[in-house]
């Protein structure tokens, strides 16, 4: 093994500190970026995850994190209409990332990485050998390799994210093992709001739009009647799907930067950090043998895992994206008709998509699709159905 092999992270967020610790544990020299001066810290996600998924990325079992647990998503209509869909394996929890993101820190520090928080990295310069980096505080640092994982800020489809507004607050009349979704173009036009409850009493609220944002969550705390919200925060979520490549020179992009969320709800806990893995176990791999492809270890790795489920996800994206209130009325309406309000029906929270064009059918589809919107969107669902089969 080449013994200058070290690697710098940019970005301390839960892609970045999965890789330093994965890193670490695999003995590489390697030091971590944050601008900010605490880790974890603002905190802007949501936390919904799947359990499967925490423990493919070997967090779970956790010390502390977990806040509650969810068998069920209910979806509301612009008029309140609702439909409820069961979780495979009711295994469906939701993190307090602030927690999650401090625990992953320590133990990349317990084996060995560096974390300087307070270190915003400025300018890389990839000379082909090394990769130099230099800091806000005018520090100059050299890597054989740099992960890009600060996130949103070095996304490059600047038209593929909405803005996020979530805050914490009280709620009442809600059932607390569901996840809440509201499905309405006045309150989340192309997105949609949400309520997350991390206890009997309290919840995450929040929605996505490109515009007048402010406004729209007012009148989102109008609907739910809540009034009084703590910790607002404003961020972009990606829902423009992966870059096309994920690596330039000697530097890596991994996680938001990457564009590794599910582009219908921007969730990116676990796109990216099935990435942080694969990036890693790379890095190692080319640490000990140059001749190893980062592209295929890692790359070509993520792609085969997720280019099917990212694709029926942004079609499904651009199919709501156009739908308008009557629409998306009328199609509570032809579900509970077809099914009922409670479906029972196990979808897969990570593969959600697959998952539901599986379960529906080409049958249901079809019939539901002509019902809502007439023969042109049936013609685009058959496309889709025929590329599902071949693939
Ligand atoms: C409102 C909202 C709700 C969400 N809910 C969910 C959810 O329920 N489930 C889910 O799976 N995903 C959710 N996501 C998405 C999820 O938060 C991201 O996909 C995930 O955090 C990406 O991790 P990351 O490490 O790539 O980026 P980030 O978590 O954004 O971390 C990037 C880090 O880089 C740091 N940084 C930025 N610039 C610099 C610099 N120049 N130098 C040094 N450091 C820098 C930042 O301070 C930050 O710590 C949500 C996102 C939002 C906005």
């Amino acid at each position: 093994m080449s013994s200058d092999f070290n690697v710098i992270i940019a970005g301390g967020g839960l892609a970045g500190l999965l890789c330093a610790k994965e890193l670490a544990k695999k003995n590489l020299p390697v030091e971590v970026l944050e601008e900010h001066n605490e880790i974890g810290h603002p905190n802007k996600c949501s936390g919904v995850v799947s359990l499967r998924s925490l423990k493919e990325l070997g967090l779970f079992p956790m010390k502390r994190g977990v806040q509650n647990r969810f068998s069920k998503i209910m979806f509301h209509s612009p008029n309140d209409n609702k439909i409820t869909l069961k979780f495979k394996s009711t295994n469906v929890v939701v993190l307090n990332r602030y927690e999650i993101d401090n625990l992953l820190a320590d133990d990349a520090t317990r084996l060995g990485a560096k974390i300087a928080v307070g270190s915003k990295a400025e300018e890389f310069t990839d000379n082909g050998s090394s990769v130099k980096v230099r800091t806000k505080t005018n520090r100059t640092l050299s890597c054989k390799s740099l992960i890009e994982a600060r996130g949103a800020i070095s996304y490059k489809n600047k038209k593929g994210f909405y803005n996020g507004i979530q805050s914490h607050a009280s709620y009442k009349d809600f059932e607390a093992d569901h996840i809440h979704v509201f499905l309405d173009r006045r309150l989340a036009p192309g997105f949609f709001a949400w309520l997350i409850p991390i206890d009997e009493y309290t919840a995450r609220i929040g929605l996505a739009s490109r515009g007048q944002i402010i406004e729209r969550f007012k009148l989102f705390q109008k609907r739910i009647d809540v009034k009084d919200v703590l910790d607002l925060n404003i961020s972009p979520i990606i829902v423009g799907g992966p870059a096309d490549h994920f690596i330039e020179g000697r530097i890596i992009y991994v996680g938001d930067s990457a564009g590794q969320t599910k582009p219908t709800t921007g969730g990116g806990i676990y796109f990216g950090g099935v990435a942080s893995l694969l990036a890693s176990a790379a890095l190692k791999a080319k640490s000990e043998d140059p001749n190893i492809s980062i592209e295929d270890e890692y790359e070509k790795k993520w792609f085969s895992r997720f280019k099917r489920e990212v694709k029926y996800m942004k079609d499904a994206r651009s199919c709501y994206e156009k739908m308008i209130n009557k629409e998306i009325e009328k199609l509570f309406i032809i579900t509970k008709d077809v099914y009922s309000s409670q479906i029972d029906l196990e979808v897969d929270y990570d593969f959600h998509m697959s998952s539901l064009v599986r379960i529906l059918g080409l049958k249901t589809l079809l019939s539901m699709a002509v019902a809502i919107f007439g023969k042109s969107m049936r013609d685009s669902l058959h496309n889709l159905w025929t590329r599902f089969l071949k693939e």
